[in-house]
């Protein structure tokens, strides 16, 4: 059972439990769902399944990376799972990832349990973990004078108590924004349009203030049962201005094409960005931003 909103519930059955277990971070869990197979889920939320997972990782990471062209160096924060390090892996271009999560633990039980979300991205010698806390990864970044082409944030939501409130606040995309320059791209993952439209437009809001061109865009994912969004962030670089025939020749160039993508191409992309009416409205009923003072929560 998991808790969507006041007074609204998600209940499934599952079949088989793999693993369960309190980690010095959060509740962690692998269990087979009868609708979604595989699943992890984290403090009682869908973190993915085996059923869309695809949908979720392709619409955070390529969105951002076919707009920068040629990432070569890419951070990612958080994507316990391995499948957002599996999504960067696939261009040419990339010649070295950093992903930090902070609970080593989500990566022990990915690499045990959810081999068809990495398959085998971790021993890619490209790819480097970290385990710690990827604010604290940030701020040593800038510090050390740091650049990468691209930040991809795959984070839990910001609960109230979570490990991750501190990575969705203006402070903290002032720092993504130092680490990227102008010529590079972010990216994080951003509640849900129409399950959380306040927490949705805060985080549109506080990285509006930051960079130069903000862009919301999302796309239903049954996992977290509606519309799940994204916000896209830069100083020079605008998916909006790609056509569908453009990201397809990037696509067909860039990539390695080993494996097809199963959701992203050119079509995709111009919808993804399409965001109906009511969202788009509802977005301009929200005027607040999340600051390291005063953080913003999602509260369920
Ligand atoms: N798809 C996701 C969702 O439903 O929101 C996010 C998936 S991914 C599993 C989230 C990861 O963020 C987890 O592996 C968790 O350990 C990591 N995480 C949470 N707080 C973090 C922090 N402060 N720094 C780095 N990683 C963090």
């Amino acid at each position: 059972m998991e808790w969507i909103a006041d007074g609204d519930a998600s209940a499934r059955a599952s079949s088989r439990v793999y693993a369960v277990e309190r980690t010095a971070f959060q509740n962690v869990m692998v269990v087979e769902l009868v609708s979604l197979g595989k699943t992890l889920i984290i403090d009682g939320k869908v973190q993915s399944s085996l059923y869309d997972e695809y949908v979720y990782h392709e619409s955070l990471v390529h969105p951002p990376l076919i707009a920068h062209g040629s990432p070569e160096k890419v951070l990612i924060l958080g994507g316990g799972e391995g499948a957002t390090l599996r999504e960067v892996l696939r261009y040419k271009s990339v010649r070295e990832v950093h992903m930090v999560d902070i609970d080593e633990k989500v990566i022990d039980f990915s690499k045990k349990f959810l081999f068809e979300w990495h398959r085998g991205s971790f021993d890619d010698p490209r790819a480097k973990v970290i385990i710690g806390d990827g604010r604290k990864f940030v701020e040593d970044a800038v510090a050390r004078g740091e650049k990468y082409d691209a930040v991809i944030i795959d984070l839990v939501d910001p609960l109230v108590g979570g490990p991750a409130v501190h990575l969705y606040t203006r402070d903290f995309y002032q720092l993504i924004k130092q680490l990227i320059g102008e010529d590079g791209v972010m990216v994080t993952q951003a509640t849900s349009p129409i399950l959380y439209q306040r927490m949705y437009a805060i985080i549109l809001n506080t990285i509006a203030s930051v960079f130069s061109i903000a862009r919301p865009y999302a796309t239903y994912i049954r996992s977290y049962n509606g519309i799940w969004g994204f916000i896209f962030g830069s100083e020079k670089t605008d998916p909006l201005n790609f056509k569908s025939e453009d990201i397809d020749a990037r696509i067909k160039s860039k990539l390695k094409t080993s494996q097809e993508l199963k959701f992203y191409d050119g079509l995709t992309h111009e919808m993804l960005f399409k965001l109906p009416k009511n969202i788009r409205d509802s977005l301009k009923l929200y005027k607040e931003i999340s600051t390291d003072d005063s953080p913003k929560y999602l509260e369920i």
